[in-house]
């Protein structure tokens, strides 16, 4: 049997109730097939990406463990996006839920489908704020730490903690 591997994933929604959508898929990824959910961070809200005439991005990683390969955990995260009924209008527009997968053990893949870690990780505060709450310490395969790499953002103020009790 394949081991087990120690995955992030990082979860963004900015539609339809982007904060219930976040918490379900985090509950929805502990029930994946061979995967356990094993930490979640907090959520955090921030400015989107690209067009700015759409609602602010609600975003998570959450720290698997898996069994699967790197593809068919892209399968079940991908068949996952869709269970929310995902619409992808345009490239970094609205979604209702969009899982990118950030690190898949120590590996490092560039396949047609898949790019390990994701090639924008490094430069998004919306990602290494909520994993470096989670593992300040976990270094890249290069092996530059998470905590070194959120300290030298240069815009790490446009992200917020969202309070627990807010939609
Ligand atoms: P970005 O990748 O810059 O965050 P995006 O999340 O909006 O942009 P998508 O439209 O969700 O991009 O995905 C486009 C394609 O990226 C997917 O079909 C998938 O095959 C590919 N892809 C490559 N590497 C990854 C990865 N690490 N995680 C998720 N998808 C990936
Ligand atoms: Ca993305
Ligand atoms: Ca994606």
């Amino acid at each position: 049997m394949t081991p087990l591997v120690h995955v992030y994933v990082g979860l963004g929604s900015n539609l339809d109730d982007p904060a219930d959508q976040v918490r379900r898929a985090l509950d929805e990824l502990d029930s994946l097939p061979l995967t356990r959910c094993l930490a979640a961070s907090r959520l955090y809200a921030s400015r989107p990406v690209g067009p700015q005439d759409q609602p602010d991005f609600i975003n998570a990683v959450a720290h698997l463990g898996t069994r699967l390969s790197p593809l068919a955990l892209l399968d079940q995260l991908q068949a996952l996006e869709q269970r929310h009924r995902r619409i992808r209008q345009r490239h970094w527009g609205p979604r209702t839920l969009d899982l990118d997968l950030l690190l898949y053990g120590n590996e490092t893949l560039t396949l047609p489908r898949l790019q390990v870690p994701h090639p924008e990780m490094t430069a998004r505060a919306f990602v290494l704020l909520p994993l470096a709450e989670l593992s300040p310490r976990l270094p890249l395969p290069d092996g530059r730490r998470i905590a070194e790499l959120a300290g030298a953002l240069a815009t790490p103020g446009e992200i917020e903690v969202l309070p627990e009790n807010a939609n």
